[in-house]
């Protein structure tokens, strides 16, 4: 049958991909179907229960400051919070909470089930409606026809999905969920790239049979970190801590004597694994001369004793398995929920794609999340909403939109994704962006709120939220560079206490502020200054870091401008790098190997630095 009602934008998938998109899409006003195997599943996390982290706290922050869901979910469902690189400088800072799966999931749910404009329908798809080029809509596994103007495919590790458990296969999306057959065969079909990758999961373990006192406690952070610009920490639930554990000589052992039954090392699966997130057998074979792993033995949730030991990913056999974590100090007697598995799926080549994420071949047509090559709920998450938010424009006849590699994290993904490809499964980090001064987790919503608004993706409160943030950040940053602290007053004498060095002349507060000695609480309350700090620490804090920075921000900010200005200066298609002066070896090979059309082009080269550019760029004019 055909359904009777027309939408804009259907999305394929209810993971982190699809219900950004989803959301997204409706946000803007545009009528939006969202299509995935099981509702109660909506917003599942396949693997650990933990947001965030080194370079994907940026993209959660992101995905919030352009209105989206991740970051609520994770404080609403958060249940220990952290920073990590704290004591390094803030461009590396990220955020990472633990969640409890049930509390997640059922945020997720709760936004999607309240969001205007949404509908949702649960059913697999099995085919996509494509007349000449453009797609027109999909077709259940049950013959229910829907029709729209664009499509977003977010099927995460669902196609073609092969379960591996020792040299036991079995076919499946992940643990407990069907594959989508139907829907990988019709796309292979069509002329898309197709590759297959491979990711793994540890075994569940049960607490009540954990020894808990042979671990390493981990509280949270206190004061507990926030994820979202509009979470507060009212939001979060009750706070625990999580647990290390060390693996040891016997478990490597136990591990190497089975290889041979693990299906990664007797050539049963054929993808090639997440590099950064690798098997247990995979870190005891590459890294033979470590005697021991760290196990980060994480709750699962508030309401249920499952644990996961966060470091031991693997595909063995069960029964090395239990041998594996048995052998554990604290895990002696430790009963396993659920085995770990490794699982096979099909993944599009992303160079197929569009910054719009939309597919070179088929019009209409948008692939996000873990489809595209990623792994991560975070990566998918962010490309979701941007998936979404085109597939959206496009139903309203708008020009696409993406962020700059300057610009955001999400910028970067896309632009690494669709220029470069991958062969392996790939993740966010920092030093994948070469803006990383500019590209902050404190201040995604500086960066992106203003263009979300624009875009149709924030809504009022969001929108007078942030409003009212710049505007104190503003009113302080004026403050201080009015306020002036003279020598010889009581104001300098703390000051003076504080860093050892007299005061010889006058400073204002922001010259203060800039030492590396003075925090922002040092400079609050200094006798006969006039005006009140503020004690928003979002606030205090972003005027802090854009004090501390300035210099190296202004510096990062006129490399940019410069190099576009500079954008469309083409490279000669003669040009010998073997010629330039000042590139290195490897960068070199790089430009060698893609042949840059224009400097713009080069500098998208992952590895190419911005210097390298600027190096280019001199011996251009040196040419000419
Ligand atoms: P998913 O979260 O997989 O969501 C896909 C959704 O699409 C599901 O709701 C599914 O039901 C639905 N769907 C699929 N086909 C159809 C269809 N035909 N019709 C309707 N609905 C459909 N990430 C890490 O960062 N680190 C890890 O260590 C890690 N390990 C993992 C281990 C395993 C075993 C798995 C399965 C995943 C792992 N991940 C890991 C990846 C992480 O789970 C994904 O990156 C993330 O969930 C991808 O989000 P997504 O939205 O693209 O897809």
């Amino acid at each position: 049958m055909e359904y009777p009602d027309r939408f804009d934008v259907i999305v394929i998938g209810g993971g982190h991909a699809g219900t950004e998109a989803a959301l997204a899409s409706a946000r803007m006003g545009c009528r939006t179907l969202l299509l995935t195997h099981n509702i109660e599943t909506l917003g599942q996390m396949s693997c650990n229960p933990a947001i965030g982290g080194i370079g994907k706290s940026h993209l959660v922050k992101e995905i919030d400051a352009l209105g989206g869901a991740m970051g609520l979910a994770t404080d609403l469902g958060g249940i220990q919070f952290r920073v990590l690189n704290a004591r390094k400088g803030p461009a590396v800072r990220a955020t990472r909470a633990q969640a409890d799966r049930v509390r997640y999931k059922a945020a997720i749910r709760g936004m999607l089930e309240s969001q205007a404009n949404l509908t949702l329908f649960q059913q697999a798809a099995g085919d996509l409606i494509v007349e000449g080029d453009t797609v027109r809509g999909v077709v259940t596994e049950t013959g229910i026809r829907f029709l729209a103007e664009s499509v977003v495919l977010c099927t995460g590790t669902f196609l073609g999905g092969v379960i591996h458990i020792g040299l036991d296969t079995s076919r499946g999306g992940r643990a407990g969920d069907p594959p989508s057959n139907a829907l990988a065969e019709r796309l292979r079909a069509l002329p898309f790239r197709v590759d297959r990758l491979k990711t793994g999961t540890p075994p569940r373990l049960d607490a009540k049979s954990v020894n808990f006192s042979r671990l390493e406690e981990q509280p949270g952070d206190n004061p507990t970190p926030v994820m979202s610009y509009l979470g507060n920490r009212g939001m979060h639930p009750r706070q625990v801590s999580c647990h290390i554990a060390h693996t040891n000589e016997r478990t490597h052992e136990i591990i190497l004597a089975n290889l041979d039954r693990s299906p990664m090392y007797s050539g049963v699966i054929e993808g090639v694994g997440p590099r950064y997130c690798p098997s247990i057998e995979d870190k005891v074979h590459r890294f033979a001369d470590k005697a021991s792993h760290q196990v980060f033995i994480e709750p699962e949730g508030l309401d249920t004793h499952e644990l996961y030991p966060n470091g031991i990913s693997t595909s063995l056999p069960f029964d090395v398995q239990l041998q594996v974590v048995r052998s554990i100090p604290g895990l002696e007697n430790t009963h396993i929920t659920r085995p770990g598995y490794a699982i096979e799926y099909d993944f599009f080549d992303p160079r197929d794609l569009r910054h719009s994420l939309e597919t070179k071949f088929i019009h209409n047509l948008y692939f996000a999340g873990q489809i595209n090559g990623t792994t991560g709920y975070e990566e998918a998450g962010a490309q979701g909403l941007l998936a979404g938010l085109n597939a959206a424009r496009r139903a309203r006849g708008l020009q696409p939109w993406s962020p700059r590699r300057d610009e955001a994290y999400l910028g970067v993904l896309v632009d690494d994704l669709i220029t470069l490809g991958t062969k392996e499964p790939y993740r966010m980090f920092t030093s994948r962006a070469e803006y990383r001064l500019l590209l902050r987790e404190d201040n995604a919503d500086m960066r992106l709120t203003e263009t979300g608004r624009e875009l149709g993706l924030v809504d009022d409160t969001r929108w007078s939220a942030f409003a009212a943030k710049r505007e104190a950040v503003e009113r302080e940053s004026a403050r201080l560079r009015a306020s002036w602290v003279q020598p010889g007053t009581l104001a300098a004498a703390r000051v003076e206490a504080r860093t050892g060095t007299p005061l010889t002349h006058e400073y204002s507060l922001m010259d203060l502020l800039r030492r590396p000695e003075l925090a922002y609480g040092d400079l609050a309350d200094l006798p006969g200054i006039e005006g009140q700090a503020v004690d928003d620490e979002a606030v205090a804090d972003q005027v802090q870091i854009q004090a501390k920075y300035q210099g190296y921000i202004e510096r990062q900010q006129n490399e940019i401008d410069k190099l576009k200005r500079h954008e469309a200066t083409p490279l000669p298609a003669n040009i010998d790098y073997r010629r330039v002066e000042g590139l290195s070896n490897e960068i070199r090979q790089k430009l060698e190997e893609s042949r840059p059309e224009t400097l713009a082009q080069a500098g998208r080269i992952s590895g190419v630095t911005p210097a390298a550019v600027s190096i280019l760029l001199i011996h251009l004019k040196k040419r000419r």
